[in-house]
């Protein structure tokens, strides 16, 4: 601990009196999460029962735990941020919220294409974009393969989607910036747009139901709002799933769009060796079943999957773009969407 570390936990030990979350503390982990799946209390109680590491655990939206995070500064107690979505981790480790982690156990069980190439963060599951259709309103032979031909005019007035602000939205128009250039992906949002059977609304599972309705007939949505309807144990969820038929789409091109859901080092960790820790553990066999299940996502470390409802959906092709990407031209891909009237 240095002078200026032992000086601002001082302070914050005066300012802060008995406050709830301690801040440098041998045994303690301060976890700042936008996660919330029951499973996950045996993937943190497994931790704590490992090391003797008591986990503190602020739960809160992802953007808003960045805010906190930033506005708290130099004595901010987080030590992990864990939040979705590439694109969401690269805005915090933009406002420099981020520190670097050179972990060889991290880095030979994580693949290089989802993590941070210094460290910043790590995505310790990964999360499959794709598309949805309802068979009465397009038939097999002519549903969409890839994400370019949602572009094509035979789908007008059936494509619903969401909001061009959405991130898992800018992430995709990132990745196909990528691919395509900047002029391409503007044409194809613009024909997508072109093709909306309504104004952008709602979130991944309202889509997969306004396609099982018939509101439109087709949508794009992360493989695990489809998992969670077909495994509900409610008969009208079910009968949602059973409704529409997923696709794999790019399965000859390049794959499909895949995000992660990850963690990275807070830039002011007071406890970074528990930090440090704690991410390498979520990188562990057994530790990836319990994040990844929680969710019905694909774990990061290979040969770790061991879903049911995931298997069930079968394999697939992934494209292999580094998803530091997604964050890269997020900028751009708003204004993009914006240029398109993609609301
Ligand atoms: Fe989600």
């Amino acid at each position: 601990m240095n002078f200026n570390r032992i000086l601002s936990v001082a302070l914050a030990a005066v300012v802060g009196g008995g406050a709830a979350i301690a801040h440098a503390d041998e045994n303690v982990l301060n976890l700042y999460s936008s996660r919330h799946y029951q499973t996950d209390e045996r993937l943190y109680s497994d931790f704590e029962k490992a090391t003797g590491i008591t986990i503190n655990r602020i739960e809160g939206k992802g953007d808003a735990l960045i805010q906190r995070i930033a506005s708290e500064g130099a004595n901010s107690p987080a030590d992990v941020l864990l939040t979705v979505d590439a694109g969401r981790l690269w805005r915090a480790d933009q406002q420099g919220l981020l520190q670097p982690v050179g972990s060889e156990a991290l880095a030979a069980a994580i693949p290089a294409n989802v993590r941070h190439p210094d460290g910043h963060w790590f995505g310790f599951s990964r999360r499959a974009r794709i598309l949805y259709y309802n068979p009465d309103k397009v038939s097999a032979a002519d549903a969409p393969t890839t994400y370019e031909e949602l572009a094509d005019p035979k789908y007008k007035g059936l494509i619903c989607i969401r909001s061009g602000s959405n991130i898992y939205s800018l992430s995709l128009m990132s990745h196909l910036i990528d691919k395509h250039g900047e002029e391409a992906a503007e044409e194809w949002a613009k024909a997508v747009v072109a093709n909306f059977a309504r104004d952008p609304q709602g979130g991944d599972t309202d889509q997969i139901r306004a396609v099982a309705a018939g509101e439109c007939g087709i949508s794009v949505g992360n493989t695990y709002y489809y998992a969670r309807l077909a495994a509900s144990d409610k008969a009208e969820d079910r009968a949602v799933a059973e409704k529409v038929v997923p696709v794999w789409p790019n399965q000859n091109e390049g794959g499909v769009h895949m995000n992660i859901s990850g963690a990275g080092i807070a830039k002011n960790a007071p406890n970074r060796e528990n930090a440090v820790k704690f991410l390498e553990y979520l990188a562990s066999k057994q530790a990836q079943r319990y994040f990844s299940n929680g969710n019905n996502e694909y774990p990061v470390v290979v040969g770790a999957l061991d879903n049911p409802v995931l298997e069930a959906l079968g394999g697939f092709v992934v494209d292999p773009i580094n998803v530091a990407v997604y964050g890269e031209n997020q900028p751009l891909a708003q204004k993009i969407y914006d240029r398109a009237g993609w609301k």
